[in-house]
């Protein structure tokens, strides 16, 4: 048995490289991101080519160990070419993404020190901080301190959560799902059509409220929605508002919609997942009226707070329904009980073992200081306003309103043809090219593109590109068409 298990031990050593060997295996990475890093402002935003998309199929795993080298250069070639680059400046679709180089240090610290931060007894410093990040959060939305949260992994998961805390709140009995209503916006982000499905209310009535012309709800037609779904023998049980849709970035009237959810005794839910950190810069915060009034909202940081993918947050005000609603106990999990000083992340989630995810976002946030966070927010809404200046001034082009924050969209009104026709063909010369990536989505059925700005590496520099990029393919599609008619 013993000359077995030394055989055994000796080729499973293999799993803990020395020193010098760590070294070795860390210089290739360091160095691939050092690179990554560097050559990141020239570099492409969207590659709409994989230059072998077997590539990563056909290399399977083996018994063998390979050169790190090797698998980086494949990392490399497969996974950091083709598609879009979330890290890039020039990514202006979508919702952006950002990637702090302090994060990814935190993550490689927590990866290696493996700390678990799912229960207080296990590790009392991770969820201190974990929790200090909530208490952070509470204050700067202005929710009680008694409120709780949880970082979740991302603003779907962070959405589920709530919506499943508010579900157990108002409907213990899943008799009462079929009439229950829930009001949104035709413009809510589609993740919570899916969490609501997910949480066993897809039996529930969905009411879109009308929207005036800024995409934004509007109150008094939800009231009388309310009125007649009570009328009708309904419980009206839930309003899902939005702080920045995705598509344009719209500010549902967050105090007006309080009111109704306090008259009516309705569960008030908002989604800020893209918009909510606007509320650092005190120039945005009349925007967010009436968020403090909200039973709960999620935010992300991966948004907002420029970190890299992976960390979303849901806070709840009232911290017991939210407790109510993801605390277990069990029997391996008694000596957990006896050492409680704080509560739990796992009381708060449908996670148990978690990513220390307080740690890539606690760690930029006191490296730099909240300051640069501001003026890096306050600068993508000044951008975006720049941006629906610059195509103010041009001729044909149909723009959204100013912007409230840092989304806004535009279409080219041709000179003949079809309009929609031609914003498609633009769509596809702007991503062929490749310098800036714009999305693009339907309003009213009408194709527009889209430019979204938080990525903190954007700058004047990349709207000035974005704007010549624009300029540049109009002109070679509005050339093609003389030609040919
Ligand atoms: C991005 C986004 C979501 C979804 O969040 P993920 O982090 O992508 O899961 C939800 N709502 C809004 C408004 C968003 O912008």
């Amino acid at each position: 048995m013993l000359s077995k298990i030394k055989e055994l031990e000796e080729i499973a050593l293999q799993l803990e490289p020395e020193a010098e060997a760590r070294q070795v295996i860390r210089d290739i990475v360091i160095d691939y991101s050092e690179n990554f890093l560097s050559e990141l402002a020239q570099a492409n935003t969207y590659v709409d080519k994989e230059s072998n998309p077997e590539a990563i199929i056909q290399s399977a795993f083996s018994e063998e160990g390979r050169d790190m080298a090797d698998l980086v250069e494949m990392v490399r070639l497969h996974v950091d070419t083709p598609g879009i680059n979330p890290a890039s400046g020039g990514h202006l679709g979508y919702i952006p993404g950002g990637g702090l180089f302090p994060s990814s240090l935190a993550d490689y610290l927590a990866a290696v020190t493996n700390r678990y931060a799912g229960i207080f007894y296990a590790n009392p410093g991770a969820v201190r901080m974990e929790n200090m990040i909530i208490q952070w959060l509470n204050e700067l939305m202005g929710y009680p301190k008694t409120a709780a949260g949880n970082l979740a992994s991302g603003g779907s998961i962070a959405n589920l959560i709530a919506i499943t805390t508010a579900r157990d709140a108002h409907l213990p009995h899943s008799s009462q799902f079929e009439s229950a209503v829930i009001y949104l916006s035709g413009q809510a982000h589609h993740c919570l059509h899916k969490a609501l499905r997910i949480a066993g209310l897809g039996q529930a009535i969905l009411r879109e409220v009308p929207l005036d012309d800024h995409f934004r709800m509007i109150p008094s037609e939800l009231e009388s929605m309310i009125q007649q779904d009570k009328a009708k023998g309904l419980s009206p049980f839930m309003i899902i508002a939005s702080a920045g849709t995705t598509d344009v970035g719209a500010i549902d009237p967050l105090d007006q919609l309080a009111d109704l959810s306090a008259q009516y005794q309705l569960w008030f839910h908002i989604d800020a997942a893209y918009g909510g950190f606007f509320m650092l810069c005190p120039e945005f915060r009349p925007l967010f009226k009436g968020m403090e009034r909200s039973d709960s909202m999620v935010i992300d940081p991966h948004k907002g707070l420029f970190l890299p993918y992976g960390i979303g947050v849901v806070l709840v005000r009232d911290a017991d329904k939210m407790r109510a609603s993801h605390y277990y106990q069990a029997n391996y999990m008694q000596d957990a009980a006896l050492h409680q000083d704080e509560i739990s992340p796992t009381e708060l989630s449908p996670e148990l073992t978690k990513h220390f995810r307080g740690l890539r976002m606690w760690m930029p946030l006191k490296l730099f200081g909240l300051k640069p966070f501001r003026a890096a927010l306050e600068e993508k809404v000044w951008l975006t306003r720049y941006f629906h200046q610059q195509l103010s001034q041009r001729k044909r082009f149909e723009l959204g309103p100013n912007p409230q924050l840092s989304v806004t969209y535009f279409r080219y009104l041709p000179v003949s043809g079809d309009v929609n026709e031609f914003n498609k063909k633009l769509m596809e010369e702007i991503h062929k090219d490749g310098r800036v990536f714009l999305s693009s989505t339907l309003l009213q059925g009408q194709f527009y593109i889209r430019l979204a700005v938080l990525c903190f590496r954007t700058h004047l520099s990349t709207i000035d590109r974005c704007l010549e990029m624009i300029d540049e393919k109009i002109d070679l599609l509005e050339k093609k068409l003389q030609v040919s008619s």
